[in-house]
This record gives structure tokens, sequence and C-alpha cells, in this order.
């Protein structure tokens, strides 16, 4: 039985300034202090769930779990550039708050920038700083000359610069066992429970959790995971797999999160699903599960979108009508086609757009949910549906 709060958070932050070693150290510290080194994922598998290893395929999100003396935290590391912009537009929803990496001896780089202007852009509003590999700098005032330009930065896109916590950490040291930096590292996560609000859960709404992957226990069935959007499911409950196919209608016949069974599942939990009598190739990651009838399957559909500027990573060119992105709603990735208002022939990074978009396969939507538009590994723009047509 929880009896803490959970909420869901992130690392964020350009590549190599130690997000990866940051969530190694905060688990790796939380379960010495708590009696047991094993009571966390292992911190060396951190970058690979454990059916990524046994199936030898590349998951681009990492869930960790950790207890703080307040709160439970589900934790995501998300390794690997292009992915992460992807993911922070169509999983992001699910983030109540994030840790801003910035290494100190670099500074803010062009992803620390991008990564905050999205965090703005998709609703992450709650944002902690740690400021990390402290333990190069030589002279403190080094580091407040960097603080004072991450704070720039937040104030410039939209967060209120001077209130967010900055915490001068090094993960490496941490992970290497030295009490000064482990101690930081606990600094850090209090300033993330002070700071990041438990956000009001989505518990009264229907059950639903898009599918992130698809798993086969021998002698029980197909397993799907993902991170539950909003509802709450029970072992025993009728369920419905929707988009990219016919729908399948079971039950739910078992539940677990992070390896241990569980009653139910609700908004926030990350969870695993037992489904009666379903083979392994009638479901697949992009589907969502959900209370059977609530939510349907649309290929047509009206939506507004902001064209990434070049400066966010996105195009350096305009686009015209007929343009045939991907699109990313929660974890499925289907291609579209797409006509523009009447009277507009070109879009350009950095506008705001109203499109209608023809997909090649149904994807289960409503209006409000949130999309990415890609260009293989490019993230174009972020949308929103606006309207359903069919
Ligand atoms: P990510 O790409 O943001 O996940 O970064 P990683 O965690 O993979 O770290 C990138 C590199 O920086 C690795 O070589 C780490 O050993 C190193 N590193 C990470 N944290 C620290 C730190 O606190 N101090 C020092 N000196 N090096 C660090």
């Amino acid at each position: 039985v929880r009896t803490k709060p959970h909420l869901n958070i992130g690392t964020m932050g350009h590549v190599d300034h130690g997000k990866t070693t940051l969530t190694a150290a905060i688990t790796k510290v939380l379960a010495e202090q708590q009696g047991g080194a094993n009571r966390y994922v292992a911190f060396d598998r951190i970058d690979r769930a454990p059916e990524e290893i046994e199936r030898g395929i590349t998951i681009n999100i990492a869930h960790v779990e950790y207890e703080t003396p307040t709160r439970h935290y589900a934790h995501v590391d998300m390794p690997g550039h292009a992915d992460y912009v992807k993911n922070m537009i169509t999983g992001a929803a699910q983030l109540d708050g994030a840790v801003l990496v910035v290494s100190a001896q670099d500074g803010a780089m062009p992803q620390t920038r991008e990564h905050v202007v999205l965090a703005r852009r998709i609703g992450v509003e709650h944002l902690v700083v740690a400021l990390n590999k402290a333990d190069l700098a030589d002279d403190e005032d080094l580091l407040d000359l960097v603080e004072l330009e991450v704070r720039e930065l937040l104030t410039r896109y939209g967060f209120d610069g001077d209130a967010v916590p900055v915490v001068r950490v090094s993960g490496l040291r941490a992970l290497a066992g030295d009490p000064l930096w482990t101690q930081r590292i606990l600094d850090l996560l209090a300033a993330v429970d002070e700071h990041v609000p438990i956000p009001p859960r989505r518990l009264d709404l229907p059950f639903l959790m898009p599918i992130e992957n698809v798993l086969t226990i021998t002698g029980r069935g197909t397993v799907v995971t993902g991170a539950v959007e909003q509802g709450t499911l029970a072992v025993g409950d009728a369920v419905e797999v929707v988009g990219l196919g016919p729908a399948v209608s079971t039950v739910a016949t078992g539940l677990e999160t992070f390896g241990k069974p569980m009653e139910r599942a609700e908004a926030g939990d990350n969870a695993a699903i037992l489904l009666r009598g379903v083979k392994r190739g009638e479901v697949r990651r992009g589907q969502v599960v959900c209370l059977p009838g609530s939510i349907r399957p649309h290929t047509r559909f009206r939506a507004d979108v902001h064209i990434l500027s070049t400066a966010e990573g996105g195009r350096r060119t305009p686009f015209a009508a007929n343009y045939r992105p991907q699109f990313h709603f929660r974890t499925s990735d289907v291609v579209g086609v797409v006509t523009l208002a009447d009277g507009v022939s070109v879009v350009r990074p950095g506008e705001a757009a109203e499109l209608t978009v023809e997909l090649g396969q149904p994807v289960a939507m409503s209006t409000g949910l949130g999309f990415a538009m890609r260009e293989g590994r490019l993230t174009v723009a972020a949308g929103t549906v606006r309207e359903v047509l069919d």
C-alpha cells in the first residue's frame, strides 16, 4: 500500500552534462541512506531497461523509482537527444517537474535552451537546476557566473529564474561515495520535494494508458507496459486496446508496477497490464489501453501547431501543402499528409499555423491532445488537436 504521494519527474539538459550519472547518483545515495544497496535498480542499468537488455532492442526512455522522506518518485532519464525532444512533446504531459542538468564546466548549451523552451511549451512548469560537475570548478566565482547565466535563460523563456532552486552537485563524486557531494544530492532532492508541487491527479476520467512496450511472459500471456495517463484500473476490469488497427476487447487479469503486483493502477503510475487471451501480435506500441468505448481512433483532424524555429532545433526551410511528416501522439508514430488553411501557401520555422491532417493509420485521439511532428529524427513542430474530423 502506497502511503506517500507519487510524482513523475525527469532529467533534461544538454548531452554529456551528466543526466544519466546524476540519476544513478540519486538512486545510489537514497538506497544507501535507506539501508539497502539493492533497494533501487542498479545504477549501471539505468540506461537500459531490463526488457531492453533481454531482447536487445532500444527503448528510448528509462524509468527508475525512488522514495524521499515525503514522496515516491518515478524518474525518467531519456538518453539520446533526437528522441528526447519528441519524448518531451508526446510524453511530458506525464512530467510533474524536471531537473535541468547543466554542466558547471560548459554552462548553458544549445540543448539546455531547447529543453527549457520545450518544457515551457508543453507545460512542465516546475524546474530545479542541478549545476553538475561542480567538482571541476576551481573557484566559486565561476559557479556564480554559470548560475546567473542559467537563471537569466530561465527568465527569458518564461520561468521565474530567480525563484528556481539551483543546487551545485557532482553526480560523479556522489556516485563514488564522497560525503560532501552525497549531501548535495540530498539537498537537490530536498529542493525537488519543496519546489515541485503535488499535481492534481486525473483519477476521475476514464482509464487510459498509452502502450510503450509489449512483452510475452512465458506461461502467463501478453503484458503491455506504460505510464497511466488518466483514471484507475483494477484487476478484473474490462479494457479495450484502441488505435492502429481493429480494437481488441479483453480483461486486465494482472497488474504490476516495477515488478511488484498491485490491485489497482492509477493516473501517474507506471504499470504492466496482463491482458487475457491476447496474442503478442494483436497489440503494439502506439495503441492505448482504455475503458471500453471511452476513446475512438481517428485519421482526420484539424490542429494548431507551432513550427519549431531553427534555434529550437527545427527546420531551416518552410514547408508547403502535401508535406508528409510523421505524427507522434503519445507513443505512436504514424505518417500523415498536411493541408494548409485557405490562402496559406507555405509555413515557416518559428510560425504558428492551423493545419488539417490525414493520417495513414487511425490513432486514438480527442480534442486537446498534444503531438509532435517529425522528419526522421528531426522534430519540426509541436501541435494540439483542435477538432477531430473522422
Ligand atoms: P548525459 O549525456 O547527460 O546523460 O551525461 P552522462 O551522465 O553520460 O555524463 C557524461 C560524462 O560526464 C561522463 O563521462 C561522466 O563521467 C561525466 N560526468 C558526469 N557527471 C559528472 C560530475 O559530476 N563530475 C565530473 N567531473 N564528471 C561528470
